[in-house]
């Protein structure tokens, strides 16, 4: 029952406006199975094909989250059950969920992937891009994807001052985006950031959604 227990010992460290993604990626059904069967309802997976055939297999009241880097020929495959995609990374990408959404006259939720961390391997628009995107006018291409705010990764450190720092560099963008682009928007609202190492410090800068995967399911096996 490690599952159950470390879902709950988290999910006690949670204010009421933070919902706990468990990134159940590379771990068997059964584990899912058990994080289910302890109330959990949303799960976050980063490959297509091994969200697809979880979904399969699982029972229809959860919320899948796809928290990977997702390529345009495979959107095709997760639009219609996705509940949210964390990582949309590019104006390409977005464009074809769009796409695809019309197609299927489906709306889907989606985050915009910032790159805040310092590394330089971590996909997402920088601040700017982003920026520019919307001056651009963006939101008028898009009829079905709901934009519900904003993803980001920090820097796989121990130093804490920087992971607070570019967790609140992600807030801030949140902000401003929210005040010149969605002051009457409701759906954007979400910042999805922490994982397992630092989502209580992403909590203290304003995350509304934790993905952790190590912390309930232990480590992975590649
Ligand atoms: C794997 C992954 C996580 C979970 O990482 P843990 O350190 O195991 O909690 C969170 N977010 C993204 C984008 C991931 O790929």
């Amino acid at each position: 029952m490690l599952i159950s227990e470390n879902i709950r010992s988290i999910k006690q460290q949670l204010p009421a406006q933070v919902q706990l993604v468990a990134v159940s990626k590379y771990h068997p059904v059964e584990a899912l199975q058990e994080a289910y069967a302890a109330g959990q309802r949303i799960f976050g997976e980063s490959k297509v094909q091994e969200m697809c055939d979880k979904q399969e297999q699982l029972p229809g009241d959860i919320e899948w989250h796809f928290i990977g880097h997702l390529q345009t020929n495979k959107v095709k495959y997760i639009v219609p059950f996705v509940s949210l995609i964390h990582g949309v990374d590019s104006e390409k990408l977005l464009l074809a969920i769009e796409k695809e959404a019309a197609k299927k006259d489906k709306p889907v939720n989606c985050l915009l992937q910032v790159h805040i961390a310092a590394e330089s391997t971590k996909f997402g628009f920088s601040s700017e891009e982003l920026k520019t995107l919307f001056k651009d006018g963006v939101l008028d291409k898009l009829q079905h994807v709901n934009i519900c705010g904003l993803m980001g990764m920090a820097t796989n450190t121990d130093d804490e001052q920087q992971v607070k720092a570019e967790f609140a560099s992600l807030k801030k963008l949140f902000d401003e985006l929210k005040q010149g682009y969605f002051s009457t928007d409701d759906k954007f609202k979400e910042v999805s950031m922490g994982m397992s190492g630092d989502y209580l410090i992403a909590i203290e800068e304003g995350s509304t959604l934790v993905r952790v995967g190590s912390a309930i399911f232990g480590s992975r096996v590649y």
